[in-house]
């Protein structure tokens, strides 16, 4: 098992080297590698990330085959589905660390707060869904000076609905409960940013 610290340290790390653009000399993704892995895998993070198309997790922190157990939905938002998943890695493989991780212009965010300035348009009760888990974190931003730069209200939205993902796993399973408190598990939330590639961790952390 992989202590969340270092499983930290291993992301920080493979995410410094995407964004120097320098790879890793083994061959994280080739044929031996999915061989060695068919019978059994230690994911050591599990990531619950945007399913934007620019947001691939293994790739921004620089990971192979078997190393991030990942789910993936519009705005990283926590529905039993998502806690369930984060269960499952965490007792199956013994996984200890969980990153909520956002980015920046999330489109998901977007459209919650477009819907909020009812500039929406007819949205399907699915994709409804998305906004209604993502909205109880935004509308309270609209009451303060933030709402007064559309760029600096979404960049605190963005980090306000990681925030509350974040939470959302910590408090809303008595299993992730149990495990933070005993057994070392970390949640923690990062936001990606789209432009530099650097992914950084804002939220769980004591330092
Ligand atoms: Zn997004």
């Amino acid at each position: 098992m992989i202590p969340a610290q270092e499983a930290l340290q291993r992301l920080r790390a493979g995410n410094a080297r995407y964004v120097s653009d320098t790879r890793n000399g083994d061959d994280a993704t080739g044929a031996r590698r999915r061989i060695e892995l068919a019978a059994q895998q230690f994911p050591f993070a599990i990531i619950l990330g945007c399913s934007d198309s620019r947001v691939p997790a293994e790739i921004v922190f620089g990971q192979g085959l078997g190393d991030l157990f990942v789910i993936r939905v519009a705005g990283n938002i926590v529905a039993p589905s998502q806690i369930g998943s984060v269960e499952f890695a965490a007792e199956r493989y013994g996984t200890r660390l969980v990153v909520v991780l956002g980015h920046s212009s999330c489109g998901a965010i977007i459209a919650t707060l477009e819907e909020l300035g009812r500039n929406s348009r007819e949205q399907s009760p699915n994709l409804r869904s998305i906004v209604n888990r993502v909205r109880p974190s935004v509308q309270p931003l609209l009451s303060t000076s933030l709402a007064n730069d559309p760029q600096v209200l979404l960049h605190h939205a963005v980090r306000a609905n990681i925030r509350m993902s974040a939470d959302h796993l910590r408090h809303g399973s008595e299993l992730l409960e149990q495990l933070s408190q005993k057994a070392g598990l970390l949640i923690v939330g990062a936001e990606y940013n789209l432009e530099t590639g650097i992914v950084e961790f804002f939220d769980g952390l004591d330092d």
